[in-house]
């Protein structure tokens, strides 16, 4: 394949050039002007942007890569590389993840970190207590294992049950085998609102204790009350590079984060398991502190009503997606009062629960993180399926919007600044060998754009919908968008991490 007079953005930052790229075999075999190949096929790239494939470092795919393989949310936003198993939730059997991701044909490449919460929930349960030492002996194996079978490092979720219950040490341990087998640590913080500082601060102890690179996950400030410290968040993350912690982060360019509905709910409420929970819920006496706990909170939040949250999917009542628990009240003729919203999340919870989106970011610190040199840029998502829920619309148009809305429309960053963020930054830092920049030799990932138009098409309301503006792409050489238009081509790989790779 010869891709013919594009812009060339080879992945380093460095400005566009007019050249030629050939492939073959799934790598590139040269780029410069004028090439004098043959090819059977022929790309013309004139007026386009040529690019590595985008590089997802936080994603969670778990097995939806079986509910569309070629998944096409991902490639019509560009990715042509995902890293999988963040926020502590991951396959415990990587061995076994990455052989079924080989058999099954994605048309993405897939890399994957273990989960911390998966380890342990496999060792402790949902056990609220320390680990005892044959506990931690045990998830250390796991994670051993792990790394051994090719996984890049391994994620936190310590807001999520049971990570929550686990305390540094326990993380510093694992951790430390994580380090030996050259992995990296990746984490969704205890905390991202008014405990952030302390929350970085165990992240950045985490990786000198452990001595391994960090990587902290979906950077921001939630809730009002912490609009503006991004300042001094992104200080703490400088700071920490200076006296030689390697840190790196990353963020989805949105205002308004997604996850359970659960979070609104006080932690010790959570332990155990559904059952455990409604039981809990169900007592008058526990319903009326988890009420005052939720009402504090809203308080502290300044504000009066809980429009922010936003149920995206309730199994028992699917009139209920897409709906700010504020509206499900009034629509369920309820009063208008933060007391009987309250009363709602806690039923939502007692019938298992609700996937939600939460707007409690400001535009000023998505931009202040993004214009930190270090910052990459990551979906949060898993493989979108077209109508399906109400998601989050970060799934679809992550790069996009960082393309569309930031780079042209605001000036945010440069272009060629935004594709390294998107390609070399996120290759070195999990050190997935010869990607993330168009080389020679390096696998034929490419992504082929037009500036002026790509753009994320995916809002809340509507989030069903692909980006528009990728009209090749490229993985390991084989063409899986033609024009605009997916091929069903499925040539991505499962990629491995650096124990695999490089094994002692
Ligand atoms: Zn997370």
């Amino acid at each position: 394949m010869l891709i013919r007079n594009g812009k060339i953005i080879d992945g380093t930052s460095n400005n566009w050039f007019y050249g030629d790229i050939a492939v073959q075999g799934g790598k590139i075999l040269a780029v410069g002007k004028h090439l004098s190949f043959t090819a059977a096929r022929i790309i013309d790239a004139n007026g386009l942007m040529v690019a590595p494939g985008f590089i997802d470092v936080h994603t969670h795919l778990e097995e939806d890569e079986s509910k569309d393989p070629m998944a096409q949310s991902f490639i019509y936003d560009g990715v042509t590389t995902c890293i999988t198993g963040n926020c502590g939730l991951s396959n415990t059997d990587i061995g076994k993840y990455l052989s079924w991701i080989d058999s099954l044909k994605v048309s993405i490449n897939i890399a994957t970190l273990i989960g911390h919460n998966d380890v342990r929930k496999a060792v402790m349960g949902r056990a609220n207590r320390d680990a005892t030492a044959a506990e931690q002996l045990q998830m250390e194996s796991i994670v051993e294992k792990a790394m051994k079978d090719g996984a890049v490092g391994m994620s936190t979720g310590l807001i999520y049950i049971p990570g929550t219950y686990s305390k540094t040490p326990e993380i510093v341990g694992l951790a430390k085998i994580v380090s030996r087998y050259n992995g990296v640590y990746a984490t969704h913080m205890r905390d991202e609102g008014d405990s952030v500082t302390t929350a970085i601060e165990e992240a950045l102890t985490i990786g000198r204790e452990a001595s391994l690179p960090v990587q902290i996950s979906h950077f921001k400030l939630s809730g009002q009350q912490n609009w503006g410290r991004s300042n001094e968040t992104i200080g703490l993350v400088k700071q920490a590079r200076e006296q030689g912690t390697e840190v790196t982060i990353d963020q989805y360019p949105y205002t308004a984060s997604s996850t359970s509905i659960s979070t609104l709910i006080p932690d010790e409420i959570l332990a155990d398991g559904q059952d455990s929970i409604k039981a809990r819920l169900e007592r008058p006496a526990i319903r009326k502190y988890v009420i005052d706990e939720m009402l504090k909170k809203l308080k502290k939040r300044k504000l009066k009503h809980f429009s922010y949250a936003v149920v995206a999917f309730y199994r028992a009542d699917t009139t209920y997606n897409g709906k700010s628990i504020e509206q499900i009240n009034r629509l369920k003729g309820k009063k208008h009062k933060a007391k009987e919203e309250a009363e709602t999340v806690i039923d939502i919870m007692i019938n298992g629960g609700a996937s939600a989106v939460f707007h409690g970011m400001s535009e000023e610190d998505v931009k202040r993180i993004m214009q930190y040199p270090f910052n990459m840029f990551a979906s949060d998502a898993s493989i979108r399926v077209l109508n399906s829920g109400m998601p989050h619309p970060r799934g679809y148009g992550t790069n996009a919007r960082v393309l569309g809305k930031y780079v042209r429309e605001e000036n945010v960053l440069s272009l060629e600044e935004a594709i390294r963020r998107m390609t070399s930054l996120p290759a070195q830092k999990f050190q997935l060998a010869s990607r993330g920049m168009l080389r020679d030799g390096f696998a034929a990932d490419i992504v082929i754009f037009d500036e002026k138009q790509v753009k994320d098409v995916s809002t809340f309301e509507k989030p069903h919908a692909y980006s528009e503006g990728f009209r090749y792409v490229i993985v390991n050489g084989i063409l899986t968008v033609d024009d605009g238009k997916h091929t069903g081509a499925r040539a991505g790989l499962p990629l491995y991490g650096p124990a695999r790779v490089n094994p002692k």
